[in-house]
Formats: structure tokens, C-alpha cells, sequence
């Protein structure tokens, strides 16, 4: 197959890139580097089954040539990245979204878009099955990310309903692993890497809210069966163990072995209380669950950062 990644230089759409040419596909990438780097794509620089274009997908966007599918994943994701980018997240999740299932469209393509368990918002159901319908702010600040990729699911469904692509929606839950950016300001991150330099590690708020972490070589073998076996009902993708932020900190405090504290700084606003996905679907239909322990997972990501950061300040690496 021929298949087109948006977003191939971020975190999840370099590791995708990587599993399709593994079985044997070809890949067209797409990116703008907005939050990506093409430091997550330079091992594939002289892969003849890799393509490359650095384009701005809220703008027309046009491949040449046959496509078989197309999996949306341009989007800034961290809350970071999309407070600082509001109005092009906007964009992706709308005009974006549009051009890329246009492009499904007239290529008669499988579609795939990357949602998130953002949709669900700050949730009155918990854990969240795919049938909850969300609970979120449209004019908070998280706002411009949740709408985007709220609008961007309609879109989807508009296109599978009235035009008869064939689609697919993955909500996405907090995945962490090698490639993500040091400074992208998610959680996990944060800690590895404030950790790993001695500095105590930044609680929002009291720590209580919980999040539920899956490691990207298992959220990667989740869309890669949804996009050959799913449904074009929405899919949960995320790991159920569920952690309060103050467990990560004390977990990666100790998996790091850094004689380190935490500060606490204030909770932004609408930052959901709670965050579980409910895989049941996934189970049943993809046969699909997490392999990876949450601390087999945060101990590759920190030697993943150790590496980093070492390249950076050997003295770091020595543990000094
Ligand atoms: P990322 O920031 O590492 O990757 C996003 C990539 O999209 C970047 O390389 C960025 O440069 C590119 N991009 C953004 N806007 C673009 C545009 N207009 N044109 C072309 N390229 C553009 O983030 P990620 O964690 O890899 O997330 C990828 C996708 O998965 C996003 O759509 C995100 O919403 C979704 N998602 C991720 C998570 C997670 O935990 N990592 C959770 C839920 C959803
Ligand atoms: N968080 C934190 N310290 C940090 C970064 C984040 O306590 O340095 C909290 C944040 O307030 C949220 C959780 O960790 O409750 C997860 O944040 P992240 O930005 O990773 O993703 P989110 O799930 O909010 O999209």
C-alpha cells in the first residue's frame, strides 16, 4: 500500500511511518515541523519507500499519484504546544481535516483521523467508553484543540456518510515514549527530563487528577489495527492503569533515582480531573490491549532522555 502520514516528523506520526514501512508499505510524509522536528524522520532520509514534503496541510494540499490510505495526524497535541498555537490548531483540526479526507476522496483512499480522549473534555463519566458524549468548554483555552478535533470526528463522519469513504477515528489517550520533544511541556516529559537534571519536579495543582499512560509501540500496533481492521465508529486507544499525577512524580523520582522534590504550581484551567479509557471495543474488535507496563515504559523513555540530554551535557550522562 501507499500510504500518506500528516504530521509523519511529530512524536506518534514518525513512529507510524516507521511500522508501515516495517510491513513492507510505502510512505508519503507530510509536515510542517510546527511542533515536529525532522530529527524523528532523519533515520529514513535514502529510504526509497519514503517521500517526504514539508507543507502546511490547512493549506490545499495535493499528492501525486495513487494513495491507498491517509492517517491525520497534523496537529499540535501537547496543551503547551496548543496554547501557544491556537489558531493553526484550529486550522489542522478543521480546514486540515477537510483537505485530508478531500484527498481521500479523490483517491479513493481509507482514512484515518487522530482524535483524542480530549473530547471527552473534563468528564462526568469515568472511565470514558466511546458512547460518552464529553463535556467540555468550547471558549476555555483548551477549547481551540478539544472543538478542532470535535469538528474534525463530524467531518469524518460527514465524509464516511455522504461521500462513502472509508474512515476511521482513533481517540487517542496520553501516550509517551521516545521522540517526544524535551520541552513539549506534557507531563511526562516534564518530569523525566526535570528529573534526569535535578530539578524538582512541577505539580499542577495538588497532583490528585489522574491521567492513564500508554507506550507509544503499543498505542502504534492499536492504530495500525484499526486502520486495517476497524470500524468507522470511534476507537479508544490508551492504557487503562490509571495514575494521579503525584504517583507518576513519585514513580519517576524513583525509577530515575534522583534525590529530588516537587513543587507545586497552580492547576490551568479546565485541566480535566480524571482521564481513563474505556478499551472494551478495542479488546473485542482489534484484539488489542497494552502490553507495556507503565514502568518498563518510563524506564525506555528515561533512558531515551538520559541519551538526550547526554548529547547535550555529558554530565549529565555520568549521573553528575
Ligand atoms: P506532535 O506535535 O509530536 O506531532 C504533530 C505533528 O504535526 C508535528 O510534527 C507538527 O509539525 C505537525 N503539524 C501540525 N500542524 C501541521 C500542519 N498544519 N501541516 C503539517 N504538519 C503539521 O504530536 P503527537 O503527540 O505526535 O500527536 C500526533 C497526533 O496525535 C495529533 O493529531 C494529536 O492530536 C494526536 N494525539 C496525540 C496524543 C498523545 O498523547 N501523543 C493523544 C491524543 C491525540
Ligand atoms: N502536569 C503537571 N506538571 C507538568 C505538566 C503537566 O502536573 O509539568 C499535569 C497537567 O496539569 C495534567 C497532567 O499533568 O493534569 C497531564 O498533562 P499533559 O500536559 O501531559 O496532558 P493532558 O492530559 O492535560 O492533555
Amino acid at each position: 500500500m501507499r500510504i500518506l502520514i500528516t504530521g509523519a516528523a511529530g512524536f506518534l506520526g514518525s513512529h507510524l511511518s516507521d511500522r508501515f514501512l516495517a510491513d513492507g508499505h510505502s510512505v508519503v510524509g507530510i509536515d510542517n515541523f510546527i511542533t515536529g522536528s525532522p530529527d524523528n524522520i532523519a533515520h529514513l532520509v535514502g529510504e526509497p519507500r519514503f517521500e517526504f514534503f514539508r507543507h502546511d496541510v490547512s493549506t490545499f494540499t495535493y499528492v501525486a499519484g495513487p494513495l491507498d490510505g491517509i492517517l491525520h495526524f497534523a496537529s499540535p497535541a501537547s496543551p503547551v504546544d496548543y496554547l501557544e498555537h491556537p489558531i493553526p490548531t484550529l486550522k489542522v483540526g478543521a480546514l486540515g481535516t477537510h483537505n485530508a479526507l478531500g484527498m481521500a476522496k479523490a483517491k479513493d483512499a481509507r482514512f484515518l483521523l487522530a482524535s483524542t480522549s480530549e473530547v471527552y473534555g473534563d468528564p462526568k463519566v469515568h472511565p470514558q467508553p466511546e458512547s460518552y458524549w464529553g463535556h467540555v468548554n468550547p471558549v476555555g483555552p483548551r477549547g481551540v484543540y478539544d472543538e478542532a478535533k470535535r469538528f474534525a470526528e463530524a467531518m469524518t463522519m460527514a465524509y464516511h456518510r455522504y461521500h462513502g469513504v472509508d474512515t476511521r477515528i482513533v481517540r487517542i489517550f496520553n501516550t509517551y515514549g521516545p521522540r517526544m520533544r524535551q520541552h513539549d511541556g506534557r507531563v511526562v516529559s516534564n518530569f523525566i527530563v526535570q528529573a534526569l537534571k535535578g530539578e524538582a519536579l512541577t505539580i499542577f495543582g495538588d497532583g490528585s487528577q489522574t491521567r492513564s499512560f500508554c507506550y507509544v509501540s503499543d498505542l502504534v500496533e492499536g492504530i495500525y489495527r484499526t486502520f486495517m481492521h476497524g470500524d468507522s465508529e470511534p476507537t479508544n486507544l490508551g492504557n487503562p492503569e490509571e495514575y494521579t499525577v503525584r504517583q507518576l512524580a513519585d514513580l519517576i523520582i524513583e525509577l530515575t533515582g534522583a534525590a529530588i522534590d516537587v513543587v507545586h504550581h497552580p492547576l490551568p484551567e479546565d485541566d480535566p480531573r480524571v482521564r481513563q479509557p474505556d478499551i472494551t471495543k478495542a479488546r473485542r474488535l482489534l484484539s488489542w490491549e497494552p502490553k507495556m507496563t507503565v514502568r518498563d515504559g518510563l524506564s525506555r523513555t528515561i533512558e531515551y532522555f538520559r541519551q538526550v540530554l547526554a548529547a547535550e551535557r555529558p554530565s549529565v550522562a555520568a549521573g553528575t
